[in-house]
């Protein structure tokens, strides 16, 4: 495959594609031969940028976009969120990712690392829509049969590690050290290091859980989690917000990433901004991350990326911090990085994940600076085509289904208010 006549920092160059990985990238005015054949396609001068990695979702969550907005934490989950999830069957979940998927496409995402269940609806989807997926055996065992869940985690390891897509990545998820038993996380720890797996965990999100954590552990939420085995260079932390500089050194010293979830994080009003200038000067990997559609409600990496950046700029008082290109790179080259994916960067050796942006629209005129105009202008019609893994997933816009998968996804949200 050649992308041609694709503009790269505005050089107009050939890029050179063979099995998934950039193998050569050539100036248009150093051509030697121009190639025509079925495997080009034409960039027609148009921007071309890294595709993103979003390293925190709950991607069948689509369904419950706008269901229940403006409410506190607590009784917005246990009121309307997990009731309503109660109803959702694996059927639904397949097309609350197929409709996740589409709207990542769509805004530039190429990745995702999900936390839901009906874990083999989630890879179908996935799968179907050819993007590369994260996907974990999520588990919250307080109330629940630990041993059964064990039981469960055992069996779906063997039949998810059976599959043979590369682009398919195993996790594990304990939710969170609030909702999984002392035993499970234990299990937890062990399992991941036995078969060496990425570890996916939502952790100091509020005051509440780091407070509780002191009060029934004796320690800090970190530290309780590492306690467990369970902060390895392997593990994402999403959230991260109520951390203090032991536990900061900590995730650094243990080489743990965290995934930034900006929107959420203030539509939850988790009552402080995530401590990024702090997170930079211990070396701690951040990532950014969409949260599910319960509590952003989108999952548009550009529009987290201005959020992430704004934040930081308005709650420490300082317009430099969390410059675009900066955030750019946490939402693409860091999130690969973090799964071990050789991505972020369009360069010989690195792998084909890519956006060509759409030209002559409005907000990206007069386009001085590609990175400012994806992190501070674009709303979500700025992409035209997009790779992934050297694989064509969107073609001048239109992705396959996009019309069932809309209407399916309107007759399941139908059983929450019935
Ligand atoms: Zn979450």
């Amino acid at each position: 495959m050649i992308v041609k006549n694709a503009d790269l920092n505005g050089v107009i160059s050939d890029i050179f594609i063979k099995d998934g990985i950039i193998t050569d990238i050539v100036a248009v005015d150093k051509r030697s031969n121009i190639v025509d054949s079925e495997n080009v396609f034409d960039a027609e001068n148009k921007k071309v940028v890294p595709s993103f990695f979003n390293t925190h979702t709950h991607s069948a969550m689509t369904l419950l976009r706008g269901y229940a907005d403006d409410m506190p934490l607590n009784p917005w989950l246990s009121e309307k969120i997990w009731p309503a999830e109660a109803k959702l069957v694996p059927e639904d979940v397949y097309w609350g990712t197929k409709l996740a998927c589409l709207e990542m496409i769509k805004t530039g995402t190429t990745f995702f690392n999900d936390m839901y269940w009906c874990i083999d609806s989630i890879i179908k989807a996935a799968t179907e829509m050819n993007m590369r997926l994260a996907v974990s055996a999520t588990f919250i065992d307080i109330g629940k049969d630990t041993d059964k869940l064990i039981k469960e985690l055992d069996d779906t390891y063997e039949r998810v590690s059976a599959i043979d897509n590369p682009n398919i990545i195993f996790t594990i998820a304990p939710h969170a050290i609030y909702t999984v038993s002392e035993k499970m996380l234990k299990y937890s720890g062990k399992f991941a290091k036995d078969h060496d797996l990425f570890i996916h965990t939502h952790l100091s999100e509020t005051k509440k859980e780091y407070d509780d954590c002191l009060r029934d552990h004796g320690m800090k939420p970190a530290f309780y989690l590492d306690s467990f085995g369970l902060l390895t260079e392997k593990t994402m932390l999403a959230h991260s917000v109520w951390l203090d500089d032991d536990e900061i050194k900590l995730i650094a010293d243990r080489g743990a990433t965290v995934s930034h979830n900006p929107i959420s994080n203030m539509k939850l009003s988790v009552g402080k901004a995530f401590d990024y200038r702090k997170m930079k000067n211990a070396n701690v990997r951040v990532t950014l991350g969409t949260d599910g559609c319960s509590s952003n409600n989108n999952l548009n990496m550009a529009e987290s990326m201005k959020f992430a950046s704004i934040l930081q700029k308005f709650a420490y008082n300082d317009p430099a911090l969390m410059s675009a290109e900066e955030c750019f790179k946490i939402a693409s080259f860091n999130g690969a990085e973090a799964f071990g994916i050789k991505a972020g960067k369009i360069e010989k050796g690195y792998d084909a994940d890519f956006l060509v942006l759409k030209s002559n629209i409005y907000d990206m005129t007069p386009g001085f600076n590609v990175y400012s105009d994806i992190v501070y202008s674009v709303g979500n019609n700025f992409v035209d085509s997009v790779f992934c893994k050297g694989k064509l997933i969107m073609e001048h816009g239109k992705i396959e289904g996009e019309d069932e998968i809309i209407s399916h996804a309107k007759k399941i949200s139908k059983k929450f208010i019935s």
